[in-house]
């Protein structure tokens, strides 16, 4: 399908710059609903779930960063969405944050989030500052964008992006290019993107061309052969359909890394990187949080807050009034067989 995707006058590049629109239009229509709504979605565990692992990997990269002895901490963030990680670089007290993704209205809405936490931050807290920026990861090339056109970083984030760029060659090398050019030697780039083996595993073992439950469903157009590049399928959560994403075959991805000087720390299943993780005490009693399975401790004298705090304290309330679910408990089976298709991954760069 993508053969002469290097031809600037072909049908398929055209292709190409029409799937990076459809991303963009489809992350700028969704609204933000309301705490409340939220708590009552079908993947509201599964939601907490998958920020308590993104914590659990922030955290634990930054204290490498940290041992290393980088005093000034600079992150980039890439595909950011509306900056739902953005408390987590707080807690992680970085220094310099870039905000990078493809949807306008999701970058402005990263930028007020971020500019209400610096209105809101203590007195004492040195919150980092931010440059926000609007781009096609997978077609431009980021660092010209940068107000500090010197700037390095010490870690890239890309959180559930990545296999938007498997389309073509071409695009996952740029998001590549742009995730490590611009790393520190020793620097990180970390993310979660789905495992295209389980993918294909769930695929072939059912009996049409589509998998999934009353939660998610995934919806290939064939099966048995899987090209390398541009495998797409659409992956619909909570009735609403996505956008189409493509397979990452995890080992060209390790292989293309290392033309930037890449190499890779860590390859871990959701369901892996949790069983292992779970069993510290720190990261157990974030879950425990998180999964909202004991209250929040009252916020006195700077108390860090969790970030489903607030989900936390408007899902209660809601629950009460309204006598539906209430936010204890765990992820549902429909919930674990969606999140479980996802993996984690650390590359480093070597010095
Ligand atoms: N990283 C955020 C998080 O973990 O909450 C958002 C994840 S959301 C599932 C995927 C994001 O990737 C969307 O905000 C989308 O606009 C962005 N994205 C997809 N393709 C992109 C590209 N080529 N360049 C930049 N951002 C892209």
């Amino acid at each position: 399908r993508r053969e002469d995707e290097d031809d600037d006058e072909s049908p398929s590049k055209k292709q190409v710059t029409d799937h990076g629109v459809k991303v963009a239009s489809h992350y700028n229509k969704l609204q933000e609903v309301g705490l409340a709504a939220r708590s009552r979605s079908r993947i509201f565990f599964m939601r907490n779930f998958n920020n308590w692992l993104k914590s659990v990997l922030i955290g634990e990269i930054l204290d490498q960063v940290r041992k290393a002895g980088n005093k000034r901490v600079c992150v980039l963030d890439l595909g950011c969405g509306k900056g739902g990680d953005l408390l987590k670089w707080r807690r992680g007290g970085i220094d310099h944050l870039v905000c990078a993704d493809i949807a306008a209205v999701s970058v402005e809405q990263c930028q007020s989030r971020y500019d209400e936490m610096k209105r809101k931050s203590y007195s004492n807290e040195k919150l980092f500052s931010a440059q926000f920026i609007t781009a096609d990861c997978s077609k431009e090339v980021l660092p010209e964008k940068l107000d500090d056109g010197e700037l390095m970083f010490d870690i890239c984030s890309c959180q559930f992006v990545y296999h938007y760029s498997f389309e073509s060659e071409q695009k996952a090398d740029m998001m590549l290019r742009n995730a490590c050019e611009r790393l520190k030697p020793g620097g990180f780039f970390i993310g979660t993107t789905p495992d295209a083996y389980e993918l294909v595993k769930r695929l072939e073992a059912s009996d049409s061309l589509s998998f999934g439950n009353e939660v998610f469903k995934v919806s290939f157009q064939s099966k048995g052969s899987y090209p390398l590049f541009g495998c797409q399928y659409h992956f619909s959560l909570e009735e609403v359909v996505d956008v189409p994403e493509f397979l990452v075959y995890f080992p060209l991805f390790e292989h293309m890394a290392k033309r930037y000087n890449m190499r890779l720390v860590l390859k871990q299943r959701f369901s892996e990187f949790f069983k292992e993780k779970v069993k510290n005490e720190q990261h157990r009693s974030l879950m425990m949080k998180m999964m909202a399975l004991e209250p929040y401790p009252c916020e006195d004298g700077g108390q860090q807050a969790t970030d489903s705090r607030d989900e936390y304290a408007a899902a209660q309330e809601h629950c009460e009034k309204a006598g539906v679910r209430p936010p204890l408990g765990t992820l549902s089976r429909s919930e674990w067989e969606a999140t479980s298709i996802y993996l984690v991954f650390v590359f480093q760069k070597m010095s």
